[in-house]
């Protein structure tokens, strides 16, 4: 007897569908798993036998062929297991033929039968409701994850044998469990942090909120204690809460990752801070067996906080150029190339030299200062929009988060209309090509625009740069036109560093 359910497995951050074949033919018993399985795959026959005798049903002392197709898809994981059960069970006659149809099934097994949850459940399901599949069975934790996605009609599985009786027509389905409330904005943490907290560097403020307004890329020199990190963790109490669309494919990413926690839908931007000791395929992506999103991908939608900046590895930095012009992570395999989504902002700070002490205290000779500053190349100094020297901590207070937010959520709000359908978010984003039409100048600001860019001796890129940052600037102000004024803030909030 022969049968099959659909389930899916994860490639990257989106779902293939898998079809579950189990064959089941007299003969000397024995399982077999064909179809690229991974090593948990090859083993999942123990599993699947104790998880059937514990729900109280039959394993065959038959000969058992598992096909998992297509075979050009690499499987990885356990959540093909339940699927695996099911099959099984229908090809012995445990359920009746047709019992299967039109259901999708997601879940890994434990040896007493229990259903576990699986990573990447959004993906999964979105790509079987993209097929057709009317009913996708989930595991319990991850019910309230599946219903995120639209036209899903989710069924819940706790057990294998609760599972079994419901596709039997013995039991009624269990109720889906009560989706989490929705909170957004919280910043990651326990103390509420609040940009009030922090004194003084009035520049690096408002570079900050320019950053978090326009998604432009933002480096903070200064010596050490001067509070930049401070400043920069403060980053995301100003940042504008995702719409719903970006909300999925921000929440579809961590789910992948195995990183989704909290409610269902993750509508606050992500702020991802990795240690300069983070390895280049944790912070690009890639890994041998699965290939994982990495902390670029964590920071999709968010913000990518690399504190100490020329402390990382060289080879680590000079991989960001690639996702920073692109937006996106590209992973090579052997069966070919998976792309991750990169949409992030980039927050790094730096210590003007390798001995991090105040410049009259600095011990540091001319070619120590060279060696440090080359570990920054050109090109990835070029990506910033915004580069900030802090030289003092200051005593004055700041505005607070919520002001200086409200301030920015106008301007996301101007850009997200402006830039609707351009396939650009941010005035960051907008390709030199589109510059007039979605910075356009008066001609005061051109004039000032063309003498600064004079003055600073500034390239194409450069002065493309400072008209982005400009528009940002009146974006901020709520106004239509961009002055003057906004040129020359724009300007020198691109300073030449070492
Ligand atoms: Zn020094």
């Amino acid at each position: 007897m022969l049968a099959a359910v659909r389930s899916a497995v994860l490639e990257g951050v989106d779902g293939r569908i898998v079809t579950v074949e189990v064959h089941v033919s007299r003969g000397l018993p024995g399982y077999t798993v064909v179809g690229l399985p991974d090593a948990a795959g090859r083993e999942s026959r123990e599993r699947v036998r104790a998880a059937l005798l514990s729900s109280g049903l039959e394993y065959p002392q038959q000969r058992v062929t598992v096909n998992l197709a297509p075979a050009s898809v690499r499987k990885t994981g356990a959540g093909l297991e339940l699927g695996v059960a099911l099959a099984l069970t229908c090809a012995a006659g445990g359920l009746p033929a047709g019992a299967l149809e039109g259901v999708a099934v997601l879940g890994e097994l434990g040896l007493d039968g229990g259903v576990r949850p699986v990573a990447g459940t959004l993906a999964l399901v979105d790509a079987l409701v993209r097929v057709g599949v009317e009913h996708v069975v989930v595991p319990f934790a991850n019910a309230a994850e599946a219903a995120l996605v639209p036209g899903a009609i989710v069924r819940v599985a706790r057990t294998l044998g609760e599972l079994h009786a419901c596709l039997k027509g013995e039991a009624p389905w269990p109720d889906p469990p009560d989706p989490p409330p929705m909170t957004a904005g919280a910043p990651e943490g326990d103390e509420p942090l609040d940009l009030a907290d922090v004194r003084g560097l009035t520049n690096a403020r408002l570079a900050l909120s320019v950053a978090a307004a326009g998604a432009h890329h933002l480096l903070m020199v200064g010596p050490p204690g001067v509070g930049k990190t401070m400043l920069a963790r403060r980053l995301p109490t100003i940042l504008t809460p995702l719409e719903r669309s970006e909300a999925l494919e921000v929440t579809k990413i961590h789910s992948a990752a195995g990183a989704h926690r909290g409610p269902a839908l993750r509508t606050d931007p992500p702020f991802r801070q990795p240690h300069h000791s983070a390895s280049m395929v944790s912070l690009v992506g890639g890994g041998s067996s699965r290939v994982r999103p990495g902390e670029v991908s964590l920071a999709h939608r968010g913000a990518l906080f690399l504190d100490e900046l020329p402390e990382f590895p060289v080879h680590a930095l000079e991989s960001l150029r690639q996702p920073l012009e692109e937006r996106v992570v590209r992973v090579s395999r052997a069966s070919g190339t998976i792309e991750f989504p990169a949409d992030f902002l980039l927050l790094a700070c730096a210590n003007p030299c390798p001995c991090g002490r105040e410049e009259t205290k600095c011990k540091c000779g001319d070619v120590q200062r060279a060696r440090y500053a080359r570990r920054l190349s050109a090109p990835l100094l070029d990506r910033f929009d915004l580069r900030i020297r802090i030289m003092a901590a200051g005593t004055e207070p700041g505005e607070s988060s919520a002001v200086v937010a409200a301030r920015v959520a106008v301007a996301v709000a101007r850009q997200r209309v402006r830039l609707r359908g351009t396939g650009w978010r941010r005035n960051a984003h907008v390709p030199a090509g589109a510059l007039e039409r979605y910075t356009a100048l008066t001609d005061d600001a051109r004039a000032a625009w063309i003498e600064v860019c004079g003055q600073r001796q500034l390239t194409g890129r450069g002065a493309a740069r400072v008209r982005r940052v400009a528009r940002t600037m009146a974006d901020l102000s709520d106004r239509t036109d961009i002055e003057t004024g906004d040129i020359e803030t724009a300007a020198w909030m691109r300073e030449d560093m070492w």
